[in-house]
Order: C-alpha cells, then sequence, then structure tokens
C-alpha cells in the first residue's frame, strides 16, 4: 500500500517534516489541534473544510431566497393597494360624473 505524505514546514521553528496526506486532510474536516514533532507547538486548521463552505453557502442562499420573497410579498402588496386607490378613484369620478349629469339642464 502506497501511503502519500505531506512536508510540513513549522512557523515556529522551521522544522521541516513529512506527515500522511491522510492525516492532514483529517485535521483539516475535524479542526484538531496536533504538535510539532521538534517544537511541540500546535498545528491547528481553522478554515472551514468543502462540507463547512456548502453549508454556509446554503445558509446564505435560504437567507437570500426567504429575503426576496418577503420583497416580493411586499411588493405585492403595495400593487394591490394601488390597485385598491385607482379603483376608489375611478369610483368616486364615475360618480361625479353622474352628478354633474344630473345637474346640468336638459
Ligand atoms: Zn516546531
Amino acid at each position: 500500500m502506497e501511503i502519500n505524505f505531506t512536508q510540513m514546514d513549522c512557523l515556529h521553528c522551521n522544522f521541516v517534516y513529512m506527515v500522511p496526506a491522510v492525516f492532514i486532510g483529517q485535521r483539516r474536516e475535524d479542526h484538531e489541534f496536533f504538535h510539532c514533532p521538534s517544537c511541540g507547538k500546535t498545528v491547528h486548521y481553522p478554515q472551514d473544510n468543502k462540507e463547512e463552505k456548502l453549508e454556509k453557502q446554503v445558509a446564505r442562499l435560504k437567507r437570500e431566497v426567504s429575503f426576496e420573497s418577503a420583497r416580493r410579498d411586499e411588493n405585492y402588496s403595495a400593487l394591490e393597494h394601488e390597485i385598491r386607490v385607482r379603483t376608489g378613484h375611478q369610483g368616486q369620478i364615475a360618480k361625479l360624473k353622474k352628478k354633474l349629469a344630473e345637474c346640468q339642464p336638459s
């Protein structure tokens, strides 16, 4: 069985060492600490792994969809209100026209 290794350079003591690539992959996934074999300082991958990045992306998209949906509902309500106002005005105009016609001498 072939094992792939990743070269590590310690940021603290500049010690160069090799670790199995699988081990590094697991630490990127679980964000667990491990230690430099020379100075014992911790190495840590706090960055989001692929799954976490996707989860955040999904959450962001859900928020966007919900925001857009709320905005659409708002626009729809505003439009409905506008239609009611205009319909009301048209009704008043019709009434006034009728009254005017009644007042005019024939
Ligand atoms: Zn070190």
